[in-house]
């Protein structure tokens, strides 16, 4: 699938929200999903980054209409009536959702565990984790509402297999894999598919935090592994369920 080519309107019709739009993939992946059709609901936490990428995805639909809502929202939110409210702002302009990317994420600091802040720790695997927790369960409704609706979870190759000081980001990465297998398996009988994308070493400012000794230019760029994120979205997926995939290939 990483060659995948989507046609023109494999998104029509749909409505995705993306998280953590303000830079790097998720950034790229919501201007994607709206090039191929989709409505997109855009979560971030910074008011003016999300209305000038909402000014920049409509310039880009030369004349097609794509519903664009803004949600500004810190994933650091641990009320989960907030997470209630988000959901109940996106039901006022969709009746349904078929797609999610949970894509937001933070590297916290890379050190030995055996020194690893508490305080840390906690934010890591809440904004990385658990917040990924409180947006399933509040979106759930608006996903069921949906034909067939894909929730794609972001892991990481420090998921599947751990690395000295990658602590609790690789962690949260482990666990996210985790809850992508029990909500797939927990959705076997429904319309909805759970999937998980590893987007490989990509140039980002995560990456260049986590990497500041490596060359960015020889790091595949964010639009440049798109084909999986739109696989995964479109119905050409509607059998993948429950998998763990790359979006590139290993370095
Ligand atoms: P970026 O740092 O460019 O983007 C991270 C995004 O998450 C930003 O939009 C950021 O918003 C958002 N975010 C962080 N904290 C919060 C919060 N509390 N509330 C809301 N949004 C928040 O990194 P990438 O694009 O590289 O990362 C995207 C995903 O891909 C992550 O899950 C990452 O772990 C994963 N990944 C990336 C790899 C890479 O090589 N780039 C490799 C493997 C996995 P803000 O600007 O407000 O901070």
């Amino acid at each position: 699938m990483l060659n995948y080519k989507a046609p023109e309107n494999l998104l029509a019709g749909k409505t995705i929200l993306i998280t953590g739009v303000s830079s790097g993939i998720g950034r790229v992946a919501a201007q994607t999903y709206a090039h191929y059709g989709a409505n997109v609901v855009l979560l971030g936490r910074c008011s003016s980054t999300l209305q000038a990428l909402e000014t920049q995805i409509h310039s880009e639909q030369h004349g097609r209409v794509c519903n664009t809502l803004c949600c500004r929202f810190d994933l650091q939110e641990n009320d989960y009536s907030a997470y209630q409210a988000l959901a109940e702002q996106i039901a006022t302009r969709f009746n349904a959702l078929d797609g999610l990317l949970l894509n937001a994420g933070i590297l916290g600091q890379l050190q030995p565990l055996e020194h690893l802040p508490l305080s840390e720790w906690q934010q890591v695997l809440h904004v990385n984790l658990t917040a990924n927790l409180l947006l399933v369960q509040a979106l759930l409704p608006l996903l069921r509402q949906s034909q067939a609706a894909s929730i794609i979870f972001t892991s990481s190759g420090v998921g599947r297999k751990g690395r000295a000081n990658w602590g609790s980001y690789a962690i949260s990465k482990f666990a996210t894999e985790g809850m992508m297998q029990v909500l797939a398996d927990e959705m076997s009988d429904t319309t909805i598919r759970v999937n998980a994308i590893n987007p490989g070493a990509t140039r980002t400012r995560m990456r260049a935090l986590a990497r500041p000794d490596e060359d960015p230019l020889r790091l595949k760029t964010a639009a440049e592994i798109m084909p999986l994120y739109l696989y995964l979205m479109g119905d050409d997926s509607s059998d993948c369920h429950g998998q763990s995939l790359d979006a590139q290939p290993a370095r």
